[in-house]
């Protein structure tokens, strides 16, 4: 099978479904991750550009990436500024495209932040389009996915209706989380926490409600046409 998440920022995906990602590639799935944004704001260091911030972290994305063998597709639009409008499903639309997925795994159009909200949106919208040839893009069309929503940050507002079995991957997890190393200071400053911090008690919680040690939830997206179903995850 073929599996692509779309995340708004670098690091979005590992913190919200890289173990399902893990576990997928475990299985002999081929694995993409997207990325909608070049994380460009993340950094409270003065002496760092926006440029240098964001080329920082499209190194750390293709390390992280690099852990599972999954392929980074990096869309490269600015951090906080993500709009849903021609150039962003153009470029999302070839995302899909270039992944041919079977399942995508995007934002949930509850979660916190605009970029999120906004990636969730572009991403929803373009799972028709990019099935349709005479959309012109740079890749030719491909079938329709079936998509998950991920959980939101810290689960706000998002009930699961699926929860993948994550604990054999937490250290996977972990890792690729890890690599994107110039965040860690950058959110400890804003959020007070060590990076993995929440994402840990995130994975216990869902773990606790699923009856393991660690879990990822995930919903289904029932928009029509109906294709798969919760047994594509693993
Ligand atoms: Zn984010």
């Amino acid at each position: 099978m073929r599996v692509l998440a779309i995340g708004a920022h670098p690091d979005d995906v590992e913190i919200l479904c890289s173990g399902t990602l893990a576990l997928c590639a475990e299985r002999g799935d081929e694995i993409f991750i997207a990325i909608a944004t070049n994380g460009n704001v993340g950094t409270g260091d003065p002496a760092i550009t926006r440029e240098q911030i964001g080329a920082i972290r499209h190194e750390e994305a293709k390390k992280s990436v690099a852990n599972i063998g999954a392929t980074l597709i990096w869309m490269d639009f600015d951090d906080e500024w993500l709009f849903n409008n021609a150039e962003t499903r153009t470029r999302f639309i070839d995302a899909i495209r270039e992944a041919r997925p079977d399942v995508m795994i995007i934002h949930d159009l509850n979660d916190y932040h605009p970029d999120h909200r906004t990636a969730g949106a572009i991403a929803r919208d373009c799972r028709i389009p990019a099935s349709v040839p005479l959309v012109k893009t740079k890749f030719p069309e491909t079938p329709i996915p079936t998509v998950f929503a991920m959980d939101t940050v810290l689960g706000n507002s998002f009930e699961p209706e699926i929860y993948v079995n994550i604990t054999s991957v937490i250290e996977t997890k972990k890792k690729m989380l890890l690599t994107h190393d110039s965040q860690a200071a950058w959110l400890k400053h804003v959020f007070g926490a060590e990076i993995t911090d929440n994402m840990l008690i995130q994975g216990k919680f869902r773990g606790a409600q699923a009856g393991c040690e660690y879990a990822e939830g995930f919903k289904l997206m029932h928009d029509w046409p109906h294709t798969g179903d919760s047994r594509l995850l693993p």
